[in-house]
């Protein structure tokens, strides 16, 4: 496929855990180029907004609840097929299940304290990094 671009975040749990270096540096590896990043922390209405899809499951309020409650870092990465090569490289939701040398399983906690976010398609990836990024942001 193509060069496109997929939206990430390194979720509080990384950047009190101390990886944000180990989980860049696996990203840059698997040849995914940054083409835009920020360290911010989501406010609760921005929280709500970017997982509004998931407003009607039980676990809604908690993970906005957890991915307000410290910084994050925001990042358009770009790559052949990076879609999907980046939901492969993070693992499955659940560290439990995720495979073995994926982000999630060498740095999630549980299935909500789970390290990163990954776009699940192109046209999220468009819109998830719209949402954190301006034209100007984007190299
Ligand atoms: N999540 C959770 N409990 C669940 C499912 C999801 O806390 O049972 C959280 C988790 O942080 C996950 C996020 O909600 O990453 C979004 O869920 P999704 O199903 O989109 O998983 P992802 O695309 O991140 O793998
Ligand atoms: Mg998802």
């Amino acid at each position: 496929m193509a060069t496109n671009r997929t939206f990430t975040m390194l979720k509080p749990d990384s950047i009190e855990n101390g990886n944000i270096g180990n989980i860049l540096q696996m990203i840059t590896d698997a040849g995914f180029s940054i083409k835009a990043m920020k360290y911010t922390q989501l406010t609760e209405s921005q929280a709500k907004e970017f997982y509004a899809v998931h407003a009607e499951r039980p676990f809604y309020a908690e993970l906005v609840e957890y991915m307000t409650s410290g910084p994050i870092i925001a990042a358009i990465l770009e790559k052949d097929n990076a879609v999907v090569d980046f939901r492969t490289l993070i693992g499955a939701t659940d560290p439990s299940e995720a495979e073995e040398g994926t982000i999630r399983s060498k740095y999630a906690e549980s299935k909500g304290r789970n390290a990163v976010h990954g776009s699940d398609s192109d046209e999220n990836a468009a819109i998830e990094g719209n949402f954190h990024f301006t034209g100007a942001e984007i190299f």
